[in-house]
């Protein structure tokens, strides 16, 4: 299942629009403009052409993805108190619209970079954030997927452990699953180009977060060698992790029914066709 993040210019319902006709069978929105703290309340009309779009095109597989503004790592209170407040109304919003799915990053420590305590306490305020968040609202089913990171500054989430000790640490866990994002992980420094480094990567997803919890993926190659821990998307295929480093992934089966997101540069080709489209026409070629 394929899907890549489009606008919501114009009306949340653009983007389903926008999917149906580049040929995605899901998509992934930002609920509410994603650089700014406000929100505007999200009107009955808004909420129902939405839902009626999704329905009449079966996509009961959408994704939202959160505002960059939270942090909820931080040990800022300021910060802190802002970001939950504003992750509480990104989870709100995902129950009124039906989305399934809410990707967020674990955020930054902000203390010094890969120190193993940062990181460990870093996680621990994700974790109770978290649960904070996600027991105000028992009856919600949106899961909470913790994406995985590039890991540039002192940005949590860029080892498997680091996703899997926020969901050890938290009350509500059977509420989250884990993004896979596959520039993110080539940049963390893991490499699933080619069968046996494929399958060391599950091995790894396996004993840290578990298979099970990825419900989400991210396609986006990257322009930054594996391990340079720097997040650049690439169209697939045109960056360093290549046509054939993807088709493992893409094979796998296990992954068919698991909405995968292209996060590429938008544009038009100089062709005049759209990127998406042809990022998504290459996904599927290499299928075969
Ligand atoms: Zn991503
Ligand atoms: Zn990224």
């Amino acid at each position: 299942m394929f899907g890549s993040h489009l606008s919501i210019a114009g009306g949340m319902y653009k983007a389903v629009l926008e999917a149906e006709r580049l040929g995605f069978d899901t998509v992934q929105v930002f609920t509410k403009n994603q650089q700014q703290w406000r929100v505007p309340p999200l009107s009955e009309e808004s909420r129902a052409r939405w839902q009626n779009e999704c329905r009449r095109l079966g996509f009961d597989q959408v994704v939202s993805h959160d505002s960059y503004l939270i942090n909820l790592a931080s040990p800022d209170p300021d910060l802190r108190k802002k970001s939950i407040e504003l992750f509480t109304e990104e989870l709100v919003r995902c129950h009124l619209l039906g989305i399934p799915y809410l990707v967020t990053h674990p955020g930054a420590h902000m203390g010094q970079r890969d120190d193993p305590a940062c990181e460990s306490e870093g996680c621990q305020r994700v974790a109770e954030a978290l649960d904070l968040i996600l027991g105000q609202y028992p009856d919600h089913r949106t899961i909470v997927c913790l994406e995985i990171t590039a890991g540039q500054g002192s940005g949590l989430g860029y080892r498997l452990e680091h996703l899997s000790s926020i969901i050890k640490q938290n009350r509500h866990s059977d509420r989250l699953g884990v993004c896979l994002d596959t520039a993110h992980l080539f940049a963390a420094g893991y490499d699933f180009r080619g069968n046996i480094q494929y399958k060391h990567l599950l091995r790894q997803i396996d004993t840290t977060v578990g298979l099970e919890r990825v419900r989400v993926w991210h396609l986006n190659d990257s322009q930054k060698p594996l391990g340079s821990r720097v997040d650049r998307h690439d169209h697939i295929g045109l960056g360093m992790i290549g046509e054939e480093g993807f088709k493992p992934m893409i094979r796998d089966k296990r992954w068919r029914d698991t909405p995968k997101i292209l996060e590429t540069p938008k544009l038009k080709h100089p062709d005049g066709r759209d990127w998406d489209s042809i990022n998504l026409e290459r996904l599927k070629s290499l299928i075969k």
